[in-house]
């Protein structure tokens, strides 16, 4: 029993007060975790695409104050009433979707949308009581994705924490709690590439790198895009044709495979359109704007190409991404790559300027240093 278990705990947290304006690291007290809860000492966290978005608050509801932060690793502290399989001092990942084990889609082995703690960014609460954990005298700060990792201390529902490997070390494995995961398990969930096969990837973020990077891992031997373990590149600005057409060509046909890792729906249509006839398979990762609309027509699929969609990879967060840590620790995966920037809590806010400037991939904030 940690001696803090029970107690409120008073911590460091990045607190994102109004839209668009830096975080400001303030003293917060963190709740005891209540039924099906735990509370987490964060350690690493990083950077990601949605942290930013929901900061900007330009195209959804704002909800301030916010504490942000959803790729993280970190030791649980303490557990709330009737939480079992998690204790205090177990490494654990915090994700932003969750896994309850009961509902129909934690049943079925086809989908991890779980019922229950599907990712909603409109939430700022704790499920079990609709309040939040954060507060500065007394007034409360709201939660994000359920994970708030920007802070030394969050609480975090059972249900989105994954236990791993005490052995790996978290300041890398931290950023597989995301986007890293998401374009991974694209690929080998969802794309499936046979050894020696071609695959196309739009989009060279973390996520279409993580798609690369299990083209690699599958042993594909043609990876159109761009950066490391790929081994060619196109650039739609040096063509006047389609790039659908200009993948064609290069390929006698179409690729096998295609991801989709930007959200640009001319992007989508172009990774369905550029599948080879008979077998070939696309897989849209990237979110769409709302009122997006995919054409392609529908001779397209009756001579045999697929699309697919997933979410977080199609990996259910609590079964399956343990053995994504196990493929690093086996020097299967590689995650050093994906860390561009480190930079200590107090500088967070650096941690946006490389993100917005579209330097880098990721940035791992360190939380384990005074
Ligand atoms: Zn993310
Ligand atoms: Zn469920």
């Amino acid at each position: 029993m940690s001696s803090t278990a029970g107690q409120v705990i008073r911590c460091k947290a990045a607190v994102a007060w109004e839209a668009g304006k830096p975080l400001v690291i303030e003293e917060v007290e963190v709740a005891p975790p209540q039924v099906d809860e735990v509370r987490i000492r964060i350690l690493y966290t990083a950077l990601c695409h949605t942290d930013v978005f929901f900061w900007e608050a330009k195209g959804q509801n704002p909800l301030f104050p916010r504490i942000l932060g959803h790729e993280a690793g970190g030791i649980v502290e303490s557990v709330g009433e009737g939480v079992k399989d998690l204790k205090p001092g177990d490494h654990v990942l915090p994700v932003f979707t969750g896994e309850c084990g009961e509902c129909a889609h934690c049943k079925s082995e086809e989908s991890n949308l779980c019922d229950l703690l599907r990712i909603n960014t409109d939430r700022g609460v704790m499920l079990s009581d609709g309040k939040s954990r954060f507060s500065i005298n007394g007034k409360p700060i709201y939660h994000f994705l359920g994970t708030s990792s920007f802070s030394e201390y969050t609480v975090v529902h059972i249900g989105c924490v994954v236990k791993i490997n005490p052995l790996a070390p978290l300041d890398k494995v931290c950023i597989l709690s995301c986007g890293i995961s998401t374009g991974l398990g694209a690929t080998l969930n969802v794309a499936k590439p046979k050894k020696g096969s071609t695959v196309a990837v739009f989009g060279l973020g973390a996520v279409g790198l993580a798609a690369v990077e299990g083209a690699r891992i599958s042993g594909a031997s043609r990876i159109i895009a761009k950066k490391f373990g790929v081994t060619e590149f196109v650039n739609p600005k040096d063509h006047k044709k389609p790039i659908q057409e200009v993948i064609a060509d290069m390929t006698d046909g179409g690729v096998d495979r295609s991801l989709e890792c930007t959200g640009n729906v001319e992007a989508m249509i172009s990774a369905f359109e550029c599948v080879h006839d008979g077998w070939g398979l696309a897989v849209i990762v990237g979110v769409p704007q709302k009122d997006a609309v995919f054409k392609t027509q529908p001779v397209n699929f009756l001579n045999g190409r697929t699309l697919k969609g997933t979410f977080f990879g199609n990996y259910k967060p609590r079964s399956d991404l343990p053995s994504v840590v196990e493929k690093y620790m086996n020097k299967e995966l590689e995650v050093e790559k994906f860390i561009t920037h480190q930079v200590p809590f107090a500088e967070i806010n650096k941690a946006f300027e490389y993100m917005l400037k579209g330097e880098g991939l990721r940035c791992v904030i360190r939380l384990d240093e005074e």
